[in-house]
């Protein structure tokens, strides 16, 4: 989480970090601040709480003049937000200004050890400790700053990308990064450093990124220096990031989660195009046709996520197990990594991350290797950790996701688990061919579904203002949906901070139903399905226990409107396709919801998109 910027070059390096901070706000916003050194060689900062708006203002007036700089915008882990806890954190005698993003775990022991050498600490956090290790093995060894930084994380246990400016040095950051992600924007004379290439795609789309255990001396006018912390130099590799400054715009919308509902759409048809072919229906995924014999002796899949992706990978569960006959589990990464899991080196691990930087996730990639197993990818963000550390994996490419609930990421993280079900399926031959086909087709067809789905928008909206005063929701659904009634509730917590819990429907008889009265609105999934029949009885069952219920069902459906107080109706597709369309009404249940009550939905409190922290 927190987001960082740099920049050395000719601009003035405080609007180059105040919009890339702008970018990086998904990534946490308890505080922004940054640090520039003027033409003088004078190291200053300026930072508060609050967002990067807030930080604007603080400039006002102030003279934040300088070509080389450093900015933070935090998601804080030690320390409340606070002014004092904001980064840049400088070190005991002002010389060194340093951004971190990560945790530093032995960040006590160090912080007592420093406190013997007479060092004093003016915020709660562990980053301002590094930036004060940092100086004292500089001044102890009377080395330079990057042997300094190199030697300071030696020492440190924990995540990190950090980047630091000295006084008096006018051209050079030492930047560095273990488990955190940070990518360096190659210009004309001129470097950026950030958290996310995209936040700085408006100045340069060459991008070199940082691998693990890796420092970058960034100097103008100098090539590009990289070397590991052994101190063995690395190669400079850069790629070319193709993205339009328009993606990561609200085109027009209120807000980002708003765009990212109604672009579905589109962004499904850039994750099936090329991958299922129209009029042979062919599906072509080369991250599984390349390694075809490790899937087809696969022993066993485990999926391994958090968070929205989790519940994307509980539908993969049911699309692999019905379809390609592997047994397949789902771990929170969180959890997997912590328990000394049975990892089988026939297993395949199957990591699922939007940003593909997720801390938990990223570590289970590294367990699932060690382990033998063969380990793929399904992410967002191309280029990212979780992609570079796995075997082999797929893309969404569903674009920049930026607010901070993932919408248009579920819908393409469950349709890259249905075509790769389809083919390997296929392979196997554990399915039909007139089965088949109508997968195939059904997902050639999704991005038109999604269309007709967008519409219950006006519909949602209205149901969305009866409701905007209830305290809690259940969300139930069987089979398939089952997830989508997490995914639903999840929503609705993370915007609008209603307490709400997601239910397979035959759960309810033991236990939850004792939850059901007037105030305790449901939101049953009920599309035509294997289970249909059996929700329809849990339904009849919360209302004759005097519960309100909204049913998502498909048109034409009149069976459950006899029950349900209110019915929103969806178009239909394939059973096991149901949760992309399903999921539509429920998002925008949720930033309806939380629009009326006046919530923040981009930018939900205690929140941030992606979860580089444990
Ligand atoms: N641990 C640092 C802090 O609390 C950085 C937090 C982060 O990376 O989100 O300030």
């Amino acid at each position: 989480m927190c987001g960082i910027v740099g920049y050395v070059g000719g601009r003035e390096a405080a609007n180059v970090i105040i919009s890339g901070l702008h970018r990086l706000e998904y990534r946490g916003y308890d505080s922004a601040g940054l640090a520039v050194i003027h033409p003088d060689g004078v190291l200053d900062v300026f930072k508060c709480k609050g967002k990067v708006d807030d930080l604007e203002r603080f400039l006002q007036g102030k003279n934040a003049g300088g070509t080389i700089g450093i900015g933070h915008t935090r998601w804080a882990t030690h320390g409340e937000p606070s002014d004092a806890n904001a980064h840049p954190h400088l070190s005991r005698s002002g010389d060194l200004a340093l951004i971190h993003n990560g945790i530093i775990e032995n960040y006590r022991v160090l912080r007592d050890a420093l406190r013997t050498q007479g060092f004093t600490f003016r915020s709660s956090t562990d980053s301002e400790v590094l930036v004060n290790l940092i100086e004292y093995v500089r001044d102890e060894h009377r080395c330079s700053l990057e042997e300094a930084v190199r030697e300071a994380l030696s020492q440190v246990v924990g995540a990190y990308a950090i980047a630091v400016i000295e006084r008096g040095d006018t051209s050079r950051i030492i930047a560095a990064r273990k488990s955190s992600p940070m990518a360096i924007g190659v210009g004309d004379g001129e470097y950026f450093l950030s958290s996310d290439a995209a936040s700085i795609i408006g100045f340069t789309q060459d991008f070199v990124y940082l691998n693990d255990g890796e420092i970058a001396v960034i100097e103008r006018g100098k090539p590009l220096h990289i070397m590991t912390l052994d101190g063995a130099e690395s190669p400079v590799a850069i790629q070319k990031l193709r993205l339009s400054i328009s993606q990561l715009e609200k085109g027009g919308f209120d807000h980002f989660m708003l765009k990212e509902i109604h672009e579905q759409p589109e962004t499904l048809e850039d994750c099936i195009r090329g991958r299922v072919i129209p009029g042979t229906r062919e599906v072509i995924l080369s991250g599984v046709l390349d390694n075809k014999e490790r899937f087809l002796a696969a022993r066993r899949i485990i999926f391994v996520a958090c968070g929205t992706s989790w519940h994307a990978s509980l539908i993969g569960e049911h699309l692999i197990e019905s379809m390609c006959r592997i047994p397949v589990e789902v771990e929170y990464a969180s959890e997997f990594r912590y328990r000394d899991p049975v990892i089988y080196p026939d297993d395949i691990v199957i990591a699922v991350s939007q940003s593909g930087e997720t801390a938990d996730t990223l570590a289970a990639v590294g367990m699932a290797r060690k382990a033998g197993a063969f380990v793929y990818g399904i992410c967002n963000v191309v280029g990212s950790s979780i992609p570079r550390a796995t075997h082999s994996g797929t893309y969404i490419h569903v674009g920049p996701e930026i607010g901070v609930a993932s919408t248009k990421a579920f819908t393409g993280q469950v349709t890259v688990m249905a075509m790769m079900a389809l083919l390997i399926g296929r392979l196997k031959g554990t399915i039909d061919e007139g089965y088949y086909h109508r997968v195939a087709q059904a997902i050639l067809e999704l991005p038109a579904t999604i269309r007709e789905a967008l519409k219950t928008a006006p519909e949602v909206a209205s149901l969305a203002r009866m409701f905007t005063y209830a305290h809690n929701f259940i969300y139930l659904g069987r089979g398939y949906n089952y997830p989508t009634a997490l995914e639903g509730a999840l929503k609705l917590k993370e915007i609008s901070y209603i307490h709400a819990e997601g239910l397979p429907a035959a759960e309810m008889k033991h236990g939850p139903i004792a939850l059901i009265d007037a105030e305790m609105p449901t939101v049953a999934i009920a599309t035509p399905d294997s289970t249909y029949e059996k929700t329809l009885s849990n339904i009849e069952e919360i209302k004759a226990r005097g519960g309100k219920i909204i049913a998502v069902v498909c048109k034409g459906d009149d069976l459950v409107r006899r029950s349900a107080d209110y019915c929103i109706e969806v178009p239909s597709t394939v059973e096991c396709l149901m949760p992309v369309v399903s999921i539509v009404p429920l998002q925008f249940l949720s930033y309806y919801i939380a629009t009326y009550k006046g919530r923040n939905v981009d930018q939900p409190r205690n929140l941030a998109k992606s979860v580089t922290v444990e």
